[in-house]
């Protein structure tokens, strides 16, 4: 950051008086402009014995599979979050059914909220984030092709929770590259 939003004038790093960080402050306003972690709010929908993913058509990691997921906006919650994008990337409607994992990655500050969902219908088709929508039996999930870490990890915790019969919430850290 290099200009402040809230007055235009330039901005330094500085550890606030009662903080231990260093923060961007501006020098004319002195407003101190936080950077904190951003939301991804994700669904893994799912159809009888198998669930939907969808194949990136756009960078980060285009052309890999994931589920779909993607940045809350203001104003809506986490659960609306992952509908939308659920909707947006594979023109599904699901019903969530359980809060699934919680994935932190401290090293580029998101946190991941993933949710289980049921499909309502057997109905998809990719949205404009996405080459193709297609539905995996879980022992043909293209694991050499998923996008990122963090999809991956709620993936296996997602075939290991069916394969036992029950859902518990998976809460870890894992490192990660860029999401978008
Ligand atoms: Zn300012």
């Amino acid at each position: 950051m290099n200009f402040c939003s809230a007055c235009g004038k330039p901005v330094s790093q500085k550890i606030p008086p009662g903080d231990n960080r260093l923060r961007f402050v501006c020098g004319s306003c002195q407003v101190i402009h936080y950077h904190n972690p951003k939301i991804v709010a994700g669904c893994i929908p799912q159809w009888e014995d198998q669930i939907l993913l969808c194949r990136r058509a756009i960078e980060p990691k285009s052309g890999l599979w994931t589920f779909p997921a993607g940045f809350m906006e203001i104003g809506e919650s986490a659960e609306q979050a992952a509908l939308r994008e659920t909707v947006e990337e594979a023109r599904a409607d699901v019903v969530l059914t359980t809060l699934h994992s919680v994935l932190s990655l401290p090293r580029i500050g998101q946190v991941y909220i993933v949710f289980a969902g049921k499909m309502l219908s057997k109905r998809f088709e990719a949205g404009i984030e996405s080459l193709e929508v297609q539905l995996f039996r879980l022992s043909d999930i293209p694991w050499d092709q998923i996008a990122f870490t963090v999809v991956s990890e709620a993936l296996q915790h997602y075939v290991e929770d069916v394969a036992r019969g029950s859902f518990t919430l998976h809460v870890a850290s894992v490192p990660d590259q860029i999401v978008s």
